[in-house]
């Protein structure tokens, strides 16, 4: 009888499993009773790899006499649950990646190396039945000792850490086990979940967030995908936190995520201080170790919440009985280099597969959920009305065709930040451009500063007296003449934040210009250090980019004031519309959230944009419903299916050369463009081009990309080219 095989996912970007033999010395016994989702290590060409076992199967493909041997089992029980398993298989069919880069990706770092999935052990001490007999007062003359050998006596182990905090050497323990008063062993150290002792009373909710939370209880401990669609500070959070109690009640627990969680400190504060039970927050300042501990917490049963950003969707949990999306329209829930899955798409799926609810919210939802809810996929629930007494700001178009500008700022705009700040409120001027200018040029012979590596120009930061290339991080000295003609005449010309800041920093001298951006926010509560006068009330001004848009609460905030309101809205992108809605009502939606009345001015150049128009007027709903008629009438997404296949090396034609071969393997009825140069053709010394793939039907685009998928994985002497496909791409370039 043939030997038993082993279908084994190994991290290459082939698609499917590889087989293997078993490993030597083991029965065909102990090999029919392994579990799918194990880790094995194998030889792949001249590397060990780490695998994942995906099934046992009776036979394979390839002969026998061909097959190699698995290295070693390294698990008893899979690193996988079945439901995580499921949905790794799920994405990987969908997104077009190998199996086996999934499944790596869905694991914790120190899982991925092989290590055990327990907490971590650390070196700790008990007493030796010789110890056990010992008289109390033994030893007493060698005071460490006998200290240690108390301690001992009082506890079952002592652990490195102990030893530690009760100021004793690792000799005098070495000595007690010289002795052979004492042996060393190794002992889990579980990590202490925190959970708020006394926490805080729910708030009474208004009526319409009451009628969400009923429809939300209403079948919930079966599948139903639900849409929040509330205004900025409309009290979701207050929704989801009411779900989410009534979930952990049922003894379920709860997986939150959100686009980007250094920006939220606030929201997960709310979370903490709301539940007597431990809540998870899976930041980027964690390290591996500490990322693991949290998997295996959500894994038992402890944690009873964790709160991540999209990677956090592969936690496994011991009872899921609820996920929610907030700021589903996000653009960062989707990955956008290497697995380029969508966490909020893939989210769904894990919901649907676990039959438990999940609840998408935002005040600006994307397209596709709003068109999932239009198609009775899920429920839409609204909350239209600020939650407590603030109300919505008012909206002001502020014609600047031909007014003088300070900075990028107009007169009527620097009057009312004065008569702000001289109210003691609080103003947010928002560009999403840092450094000090997006250009700097010689004004004698037009030279331009340009990146080497990109089709970009390269942003000046002054205070840094540096070019910054935004795109591939290439920094150069500020020149102090014009390399092509020697003038010393160089000019800026845009408007950066730096460039804000400084400009209003001179205007309000006697007040703080607090500019918040990347460059400045750098560090361990580099944001929440920058924003502390804010919380304490100050009259101030903040200058910054998207960073600030995002869910945060500034209860002094009165006036916004957008540099620039019209920029996103002439893009290429087919998305610009909707992004630039989105984040026109996102920064909005941080004015006027308590008692003050708050203000958005909107400074362009086309006062009559009649998108512009249409969103101040009726507001984002109805704008949305207009891009959704139109995305219908011109077959994008979310009516047409979408892909990108991308490929980039440092031979253009090269390129153009594979994607035409590409075309060829995939014509199979779906609609394909290209190979087309991406919208900056060149980034970080790399040409890019690529192809999009369309079909109004799920399957023909899915046939097409599998086509594609196998031909590239499989293609020898593909030379220096990198291809990708993204599946639903977010971002045309
Ligand atoms: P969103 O998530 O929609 O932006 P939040 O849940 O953050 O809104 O609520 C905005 C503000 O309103 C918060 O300060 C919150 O404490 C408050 N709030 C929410 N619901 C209520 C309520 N029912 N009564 C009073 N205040 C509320
Ligand atoms: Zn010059
Ligand atoms: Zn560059």
């Amino acid at each position: 009888m043939a030997a038993l095989i082993l279908s084994i996912a190994v991290p290459t970007p082939i698609p499917g499993g590889f087989d293997y033999l078993p490993p030597e010395n083991y029965s065909e016994h102990d090999i029919a009773a392994l579990t799918p989702g194990i880790r094995v290590s194998v030889s792949f060409g001249p590397r060990i790899l780490i695998g994942i076992l995906l099934a046992v199967k009776q036979t394979s493909d390839y002969p026998q006499d061909k097959l190699k041997p698995a290295l070693a089992i390294i698990d008893q029980k899979p690193v996988f649950s079945p439901d995580i398993f499921s949905l790794c298989k799920w994405a990987a069919d969908y997104y077009h990646h190998s199996i086996g880069n999934v499944l790596q990706h869905a694991l914790p770092a120190l899982l991925r190396d092989g290590l055990p999935a327990t907490y971590k052990s650390q070196r700790a001490w008990q007493l030796t039945t010789h110890g056990k007999g010992l008289a109390e007062n033994a030893l007493s003359n060698a005071r460490s000792q006998h200290t240690l050998l108390k301690l001992l006596r009082e506890h079952k182990a002592v652990s490195r850490q102990d030893l530690t905090s009760a100021k004793i050497n690792l000799t005098t323990a070495k000595a007690l086990v010289d002795k052979g008063l004492a042996e060393e062993i190794e002992v889990i150290s579980e990590p202490i979940l925190g959970a708020s002792q006394e926490p805080a009373s729910p708030l009474t909710l208004n009526s319409e967030q009451a009628t969400a939370l009923k429809a939300l209880l209403v079948n919930s401990d079966s599948y139903q995908s639900f849409l929040l669609e509330g205004v900025t500070g409309s009290g979701k959070t207050e929704v989801y936190l009411q779900f989410i109690s009534h979930i952990l009640n049922q003894g379920k627990q709860a997986l939150v995520l959100v686009p980007e969680i250094g920006l939220t400190p606030q929201t997960q504060q709310r979370f903490a201080e709301r539940f007597n039970q431990p809540v998870l927050v899976l930041h980027s300042g964690l390290n591996e170790r500490q990322r693991l501990d949290a998997w295996l917490s959500a894994t038992n049963g402890k944690a009873a919440i964790v709160i991540g950003t999209r990677s956090a969707l592969f936690t496994p949990f011991k009872n899921l009985g609820v996920i929610i999306i907030d700021e589903e329209h996000d653009i960062s829930l989707k990955q956008q280099d290497g697995f380029r899955f969508s966490a909020r798409d893939a989210a769904i799926i894990r919901a649907r597969n676990n039959n438990i609810p999940i609840v998408l919210g935002s005040a600006t939802p994307s397209l596709e959920s709003l068109h999932n809810a239009a198609m009775g996929r899920s429920t839409k629930l609204v909350l239209t009305q600020r939650a407590g007494d603030s109300q919505l700001p008012q909206f002001k178009i502020v014609d600047i065709k031909n007014q003088p500008l300070q900075a990028g700022i107009s007169q009527q705009c620097m009057h009312q930040l004065q008569q702000t700040l001289s109210k003691g409120e609080q103003a947010l001027v928002f560009l999403n451009r840092r450094g000090f200018a997006p250009s700097l040029l010689c004004h004698k012979c037009g030279w331009l500063a340009e990146c080497n590596r990109c089709d970009a120009r390269m942003t000046l930061h002054l205070s840094q007296r540096k070019l910054h290339c935004h795109h591939c991080d290439t920094m150069r000295p500020l020149p102090r003449t014009c390399p092509t003609c020697n003038d010393s005449q160089l000019i800026t010309k845009g408007e950066g934040t730096e460039q804000i800041e400084q400009s209003l920093h001179r205007a309000f001298s006697q007040h703080r210009v607090i500019r918040i951006d990347s460059d400045t926010t750098t560090g361990k509560d580099g944001l929440s250090k920058l924003l502390e006068p804010v919380h304490a009330g100050q009259p101030c001004i903040m200058v910054g980019t998207q960073m600030l848009a995002k869910g945060h609460h500034f209860s002094k905030l009165a006036l916004v004031v957008v540099v620039n309101a019209d920029g996103g809205f002439f893009s290429a992108d087919f998305r610009g519309p909707e992004k630039t809605a989105q984040l026109l009502m996102q920064v909005a939606g941080r004015a006027g959230r308590e008692d003050k009345k708050g203000l958005v001015m909107l400074q362009t150049h086309y006062p009559d944009n009649p998108q512009l128009g249409n969103l101040l007027a009726n507001g984002y709903q109805h704008f949305a419903q207009d891009l959704v008629a139109e995305r219908q009438l011109l077959n994008l997404p979310p009516f047409g299916y979408m892909a990108m296949i991308r490929a980039e090396g440092t031979q253009p034609k090269q390129l153009d050369e594979l994607l035409l071969e590409v075309k060829k393997v995939a014509n199979c009825g779906a609609h394909i463009t290209g190979p087309l140069p991406a919208p900056m053709s060149r980034r970080a010394g790399r040409f890019r081009a690529q192809l999009i793939v369309q079909s109004s039907e799920r399957k023909v685009l899915h046939y097409a990309l599998k086509l594609s998928e196998e031909w590239l994985a499989n293609k020898k002497r593909i030379g220096h080219i990198r291809w990708s496909i993204d599946v639903d791409p977010q971002e045309m370039g």
